[in-house]
């Protein structure tokens, strides 16, 4: 069965989608085979692999309410093994369109249904939001990687997630499981990323994975190539940390929540 990984932190900008993008390729080098779902209005995991805005292509929008099969909304990226579902703002509209349907937690669930032994891993990349999208996609997962930025406040709001994840469970999801917490934009010469991953692991202990993900440049200007980072300089600290990453995520085992 594939491992349906939700990547979930309602803080904006904490590195959600460069994980996403750069786990997924990283994994798929190591030939495992991934879909990568953009499940975010902002669609910043489909520029990330360079797709223009298209408004004929259809993306996990139709998918979610019903209007097009998973094999309509699939693409092969330029990445053997990895496959991604685009999204764009139309996906915005879903939060309020299915409002007052039945299951409408459980879309994302059913849309993947008896086709995840297709994929070793489907990332499902989620918005800065607690809502109805970022609940689907923790309704259809079978565990949820957190990243955490490396910044002050970085763990203020992360009791929010933690609740969530915890109704989730309670009625939605009950095997839910955390698959691990990254730190993200680590500066080894600012006292405050070591703080901020000491904090974590005096929180998370073992979940959180001893690969770190450096603040690194050549990571934040990947996705304006249009490419996941191992294609356009794989010898960066940013590659190789994502590359690393993926081995201890294809080694590990989720946890329960703590
Ligand atoms: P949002 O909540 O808006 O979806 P996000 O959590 O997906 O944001 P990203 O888009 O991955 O966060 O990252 C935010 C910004 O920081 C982006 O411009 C990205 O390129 C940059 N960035 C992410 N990780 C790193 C890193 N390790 N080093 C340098 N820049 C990074
Ligand atoms: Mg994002």
């Amino acid at each position: 069965m594939g491992r349906v990984i939700s990547i979930s932190n309602q803080k904006g900008g904490v590195g959600k989608t460069t994980t996403a993008v750069n786990l997924a390729a990283s994994l798929a080098v190591a030939e495992k085979r991934v879909l990568l779902v953009d499940f975010d209005p902002q669609g910043n995991a489909t520029s990330g692999f360079g797709l223009e805005k298209d408004p004929d292509r259809p993306t996990s929008y139709e998918m979610l309410i019903g209007l097009r099969r998973l094999d309509e909304v699939l693409i092969q990226t330029e990445v053997p093994y990895l496959q991604l579902i685009p999204a764009d703002n139309r996906l915005a509209g879903a939060e309020i369109e299915l409002v007052d349907q039945p299951s409408r937690e459980y879309r994302l669930s059913q849309a993947l249904e008896g086709q995840t032994d297709r994929w070793d891993f489907i990332l499902l990349d989620t918005p800065p939001s607690l809502g109805l999208l970022a609940v689907n996609a923790l309704t259809a997962a079978r565990s949820v990687l957190i990243p955490i930025q490396c910044e002050f406040y970085a763990l203020e709001g992360l009791s929010q997630l933690l609740n969530t994840i915890r109704v989730v469970q309670q009625g939605l999801n009950r095997d839910l499981r955390v698959e691990g917490v990254l730190l993200t934009m680590f500066d080894r010469r600012l006292r405050l990323s070591q703080q901020v991953a000491d904090e974590a692991r005096e929180y998370f202990s073992d979940a959180v994975y001893e690969s770190i993900i450096p603040r690194n440049v050549t990571l934040g200007e990947s996705p304006s190539f249009g490419r996941p980072v191992i294609l356009h300089d794989v010898q960066s600290r940013g590659a190789q940390a994502y590359l690393e990453l993926a081995q201890e995520v294809i080694r590990r085992e989720p946890t329960s929540v703590g």
